[in-house]
């Protein structure tokens, strides 16, 4: 049975470092945690075993192009059906596609990703072809689909009365036979009976339901002059989105509303920031106890390094907050590891325990820039770069290993 031995782990769902004397796992389970004591910080170098992370929200479909849209604005860059991501992803054909979503999932696991809660384009095809990365890199891909075609025109939309066009209830369908679940961009993509039928569709099949949410005022305001009503109570009331994404532009009632409602939400600070949108108000939302997921939104965009992105949260948090101590690091860590449970229950913990799944990253606390941390927690997320993960485990199957590492 593997094992590793005299290392740091954190444990459970508090992720508490400990000292390990010993951390077994055989197949795809932690047989053996020996734990010693608790360790805050560290005195000489050490192995150090984190939980397997989990990116709330990506667009990995986009990561064909990195960096593509720079230069453009957010409607000339991304929007439907003619901005360049919609334009190149066209011309993309499955084999020349397949090797960008292989090359940045196996980054993600080499950066301690494990799992991904993507909004795919381009329908059953799209999704298709992401299931394929997923299985050949071994990182889990928990797929919510977007339609291929827009179902409405604006006259549609601006009535708000139509129900699914038959062509978009056969492509749901199939859609739903592939995918984890559905997504659209915004909630006046469709209509208010459309969005009840994916709801009554999505629940019989056991799929998830996600949406971009207040990713900027005009979200809320189109959503209020067609409806009445703000994009976020739209998601919640009548859609019962599971994942509610973005927030960037959440006001303290709209905070209560999603607190309320139970749901987890998925902020994207750098996606945000790299858009010129304002940033998320996580110190916020993390005082009124949602519990969020950290994303890295479009692979076009961003890298989907959650070590990036928590760093970047760490300080914006601390920053919102107004002071030094608040809050504190392991809470912005649970936002890729412990705070996935709630979401998607089954064999997801995002945290290690004897018995649980053997999803864990060995990070190296013997360079010289760790070894001797004051903060364990800290540094994970202020200091570890991609070149610190040893290696990268999900249900035992090694999905990144550096080669230097015997
Ligand atoms: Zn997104």
């Amino acid at each position: 049975m593997p094992d590793l031995r005299d290392c740091i782990l954190l444990h459970g769902p508090d992720l508490v470092p400990h000292h390990c004397r010993r951390f077994a796992w055989e197949h795809d389970t932690v047989t053996g945690i020996e734990l010693g004591a608790p360790c805050a910080q560290l005195d000489q170098g050490r192995l150090v075993i984190i939980p397997g992370l989990y990116n709330g929200h990506t667009h990995m479909g986009d990561s064909a192009l990195p960096d593509g849209a720079t230069g453009l604005t957010l409607e000339e860059g991304f929007f439907r059906p003619n901005g360049y991501k919609y334009r190149e992803l066209g011309k993309l054909t499955a084999e020349t596609h397949l090797p960008h979503l292989v090359g940045h999932l196996g980054y993600m696991a080499r950066t301690g990703t494990i799992g991904h809660l993507d909004f795919r384009e381009q329908g059953a095809h799209g999704a298709r072809l992401l299931r394929q990365a997923s299985e050949i890199t071994g990182v889990e891909s928990i797929i919510l689909n977007q339609f291929d075609t827009p179902p409405f025109t604006a006259a549609d939309l601006n009535a708000n009365t139509a129900s699914l066009p038959a062509s978009a209830r056969d492509e749901l369908a199939a859609m739903l036979a592939v995918a984890d679940g559905f997504s659209e961009s915004t909630m006046n993509d469709l209509t208010d009976a459309a969005w009840r039928e994916i709801r009554t569709t999505t629940s019989a099949s056991k799929k998830l339901r996600a949406i971009h949410c207040l990713e900027s005022a005009a979200y809320r305001d189109r959503s209020l002059a067609i409806t009445g009503h703000g994009d976020l109570i739209r998601a919640i009331e009548i859609y019962d989105a599971d994942l509610i994404v973005h927030l960037t532009v959440a006001d303290a009632d709209e905070i209560a509303l999603l607190v309320r409602s139970g749901k987890t939400a998925a902020i994207n600070p750098r996606a945000n920031a790299s858009l010129g949108l304002p940033l998320p108000p996580v110190a916020a939302l993390l005082r009124a106890g949602a519990n969020l997921l950290l994303g890295t939104d479009n692979g076009m965009l961003n890298s989907p390094s959650l070590l990036a992105e928590l760093d970047f949260t760490y300080k914006l948090a601390k920053s919102q907050a107004g002071d030094a101590v608040t809050p504190d690091p392991a809470t912005i860590l649970k936002m890729a590891t412990t705070n996935i449970r709630p979401l998607l229950g089954g064999d997801h913990y995002g945290y290690l325990d004897r018995g649980l799944p053997a999803d864990f990253v060995v990070l190296d606390f013997n360079q010289p820039h760790l070894r001797a941390t004051r903060h364990l927690t800290a540094s994970i997320l202020t200091r570890v770069t991609p070149a610190d993960v040893l290696a990268t485990y999900r249900h035992g199957r090694e999905l990144w290993r550096d080669p230097r590492w015997v």
